[in-house]
């Protein structure tokens, strides 16, 4: 049984009695804390003492502390450190400091869906996870607006850990877009095959796949960029927008036709089986175990994969066409300047 949750379900007063610590601001973190401030919650962010971040969010008129220091004071902590430090993080600077009733909060199951965290009983453990990148959680906010996101309990030790993590939900403006009940393994599960099949993997393949296509047939590498990489956008805030059928309404017949009749077999029964082997990896923790190893003989693979997808012409040519569009960032915040954090 679906459940949603909107502004009206929310008890906001049950959170703006507790203190609230941040662990981290990075892509979320800053996300978390300045909209929770903003609504007159009590927050405080918990950062390394050689962090980059500790000017920003002061500048940004946030109360930082260490990160033990800001548990041992915290009523309510969300942890927003990267998932491959959460285990260390807790470990050093969390546990210690957990006593019975405190609340602990994850933006992501993966660290306790695959074990790698294990509270203890008397504390709650649930999750307050948006939907979208950090810098929209902030920049919807900002405009009015929210950014989906879905809450689980893991542990209800206090039997408040549903409405602490709905109140949360409300405070960084979620309810005012949907949020949705789950549990920690759907939420790991979902979010590990929805980044790497489509959202992240899946469509910078389909995008660079069909860029080279085009630009190995002869044709010009910046109609390949405009046709595949730039239009996307557009198409996508369609879908957003008006769903599928709204989007085909908005294109022309024969792009409809096109979609219709040629999609399937981009897209085809052997694209969707190799999805369903990468479900089982994320559902078995191969997956999870693999990202651990990696992390922990100092990410060679990853920055080898990195490095290799900067260098792809798609990147040169499209740094050169944006920097003659500059209404396609103009006023809007930067990625780059808030997220990424200071872990590289
Ligand atoms: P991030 O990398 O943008 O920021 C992490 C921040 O943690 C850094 O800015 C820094 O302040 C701090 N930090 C970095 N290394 C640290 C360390 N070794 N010890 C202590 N603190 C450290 O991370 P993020 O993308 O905001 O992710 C935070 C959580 O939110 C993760 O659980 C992630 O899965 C989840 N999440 C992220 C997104 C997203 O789009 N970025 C969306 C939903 C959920
Ligand atoms: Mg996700």
């Amino acid at each position: 049984m679906t459940k949603m949750y909107y502004e009206k379900d929310a008890q906001p007063d049950l959170l703006k009695a507790k203190k609230i610590a941040i662990l981290g601001y990075g892509s979320q973190g800053h996300a978390h804390a300045l909209n929770l401030h903003d609504g007159g919650y009590d927050v405080r962010v918990g950062l390394r003492a050689e962090s980059k971040s500790v000017i920003k969010a002061e500048d940004a008129g946030l109360r930082v502390l260490s990160i033990a220091d800001a548990c041992a004071e915290a009523d309510v902590i969300m942890v927003l450190v990267p998932d491959t430090e959460q285990k260390r993080t807790y470990d050093v600077d969390i546990a210690p400091q957990l006593s019975a009733g405190k609340c602990l909060l994850f933006a992501h199951g993966f660290n306790i869906r695959f074990n790698l965290i294990n509270p203890p009983d008397d504390v709650d453990v649930a999750m307050v996870a948006p939907k979208g990148p950090g810098h929209l959680v902030r920049r919807t906010y900002l405009e009015g607006g929210g950014v989906p996101s879905l809450i689980a309990v893991h542990h209800d030790a206090t039997g408040h850990a549903h409405d602490i993590a709905l109140a949360y939900a409300h405070g960084i403006g979620a309810t005012r877009a949907g949020v949705l009940e789950t549990t920690f393994t759907e939420e790991t599960e979902t979010d590990l095959f929805g980044e790497q099949a489509v959202l992240c993997g899946g469509v910078t393949a389909l995008v660079r796949a069909g860029y080279e296509t085009l630009v190995e047939a002869g044709y010009q590498p910046e109609s390949a960029y405009f046709e595949c990489l730039h239009e996307l956008k557009l198409i996508v805030d369609l879908m957003y927008e008006e769903g599928i059928t709204g989007m085909r309404f908005s294109v022309s017949d024969t792009a409809e036709y096109g979609d219709l009749t040629r999609g399937p077999r981009v897209i085809n029964a052997d694209v969707k089986a190799e999805m369903k082997k990468i479900l089982t990896e994320i559902q078995d923790g191969s997956f999870a175990a693999e990202w651990v190893k990696e992390n922990e003989i100092g990410r060679p693979r990853y920055r080898e994969l990195r490095d290799a997808g900067k260098k792809h012409p798609i990147e040169e040519i499209g740094k050169n066409l944006r920097e003659m569009m500059p209404f396609v960032s103009a006023g809007k915040q930067k990625v780059s300047d808030i997220s990424g954090g200071d872990t590289d």
